[in-house]
């Protein structure tokens, strides 16, 4: 039984969908700070499969303690957190409570029901300015805010926790630039507010919400000007869990993974695929850059597949189409 925790969020949500239909069993655990209990119904509908849910936060140990007892649960896919990198400047206080000591809990929790295996939602974040590129997983780690440094210090805990307990079974997946949503269109990325990511603003701009996309700078050292990132379809992240969990399974250690696809894309590159997918125009303006932005960074995803014969299927079409077949399921609830 797998512990999903942060399971009715974006990410997880679709680990949820992935790991059912590779027939594994899952309860999720969210306290539904930024996703909705309606997602539980939306995915027994999706799977055909009954979804288990326990409403708690990461904070209260007991609670994760009984869940994981409950329901025998032996192993974990931790993506609980806050993850606004602005909103972490502002309040890095909150982001250490939540993402680090939530965290701390409940690797406290699996200590005591003796839960070995964990697989954490870490990001490229962790490695902040680019030494070289591709980054592989060597490249120094030196995060830019506060939200980074939370994923660094729960890196660094559960690469302790392992050189202490030689039967720990931990993976740090660092995830790129997750997109677009599940093939049904009714599961996917919806942000509560003006959308921060590039993807949720140009879906909310082709439906009509939003007049406008900002380009934040066309005037970085790109083939376009505009800042490249490695987009990964969710579905592929998703899948990447249950694989690193089966790789786990005779690979007891620690181990850190990128997620990513290695090609990188432009904000030019990403609306005009969608443009294409979609039928709509996004109007944009050129806006000055955005503060803290790195010009290029993308994966080197070779140890993936090394490892765990891990490969991403999705183009950069499926994550557009499937992302603006989840905005007009939106707009029809
Ligand atoms: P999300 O906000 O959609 O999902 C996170 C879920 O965690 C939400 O449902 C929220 O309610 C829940 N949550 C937050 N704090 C909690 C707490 N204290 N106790 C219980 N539940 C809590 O975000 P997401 O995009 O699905 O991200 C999932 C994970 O992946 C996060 O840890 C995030 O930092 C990481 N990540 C995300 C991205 C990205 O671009 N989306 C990139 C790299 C890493
Ligand atoms: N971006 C943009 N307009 C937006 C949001 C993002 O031009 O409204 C650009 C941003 O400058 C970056 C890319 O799109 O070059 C991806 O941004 P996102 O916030 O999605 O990912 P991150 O910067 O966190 O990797």
């Amino acid at each position: 039984m797998i512990l999903i925790t942060g399971g009715t969020g974006f990410i997880g949500s679709h680990i949820a969908v992935a790991c059912l239909a590779a027939g594994k069993q899952v309860v999720l655990f969210d306290n539904l700070s930024n996703s909705n209990i309606e997602i539980i119904d939306t995915l027994e509908k999706i799977t055909h499969q009954q979804v288990s849910f326990i409403r708690g936060d990461v904070l209260d140990q007991d609670l994760l303690t009984t869940t994981m007892q409950d329901f025998g649960v032996d192993e974990v896919i931790h993506c609980a957190g806050l993850k606004s990198v602005p909103e972490s400047v502002d309040n890095p206080l909150r982001y250490y409570l939540n993402n680090v000591q939530g965290s701390l809990c409940l690797l406290r929790a699996m200590q005591t029901c003796e839960v070995k295996t964990i697989v954490f939602s870490s990001s490229a974040t962790v490695y902040g300015m680019p030494s070289y590129l591709p980054y592989d997983e060597a490249h120094p780690t030196n995060p830019m805010n506060p939200y980074g440094s939370t994923k660094l210090h729960v890196e660094q805990m559960l690469r302790e926790l392992a050189q202490s307990d030689h039967s720990m079974k931990i993976m740090c997946l660092r995830y790129f630039n997750p997109v677009g949503a599940h093939e049904s269109g009714l599961i996917g990325e919806n942000p509560k507010g003006i959308p921060n990511n590039l993807m949720p603003y140009i879906t909310r701009v082709a439906q009509g919400e939003l007049p406008y996309l900002n380009i934040y700078g066309t005037d970085y050292p790109t083939k376009d000007g505009t800042g490249e990132r490695d987009y990964i379809h969710v579905m592929d992240l998703a899948e990447g869990h249950v694989m690193a969990l089966d790789y786990l399974k005779s690979h007891p250690g620690y181990g850190v993974v990128n997620l990513g696809t290695g090609r990188p894309y432009t904000v030019f590159d990403l609306v005009n695929t969608f443009q294409e997918i979609s039928g709509k125009t996004i109007p944009y303006e050129i806006a000055p850059r955005r503060n803290g932005d790195l010009s290029s960074y993308f994966a080197n995803p070779s140890l993936a597949k090394q490892i765990m014969g891990y490969e991403t299927k999705r183009d950069l079409k499926s994550m557009c189409a499937s992302a603006w077949s989840f905005q007009n399921q939106l707009d029809i609830q």
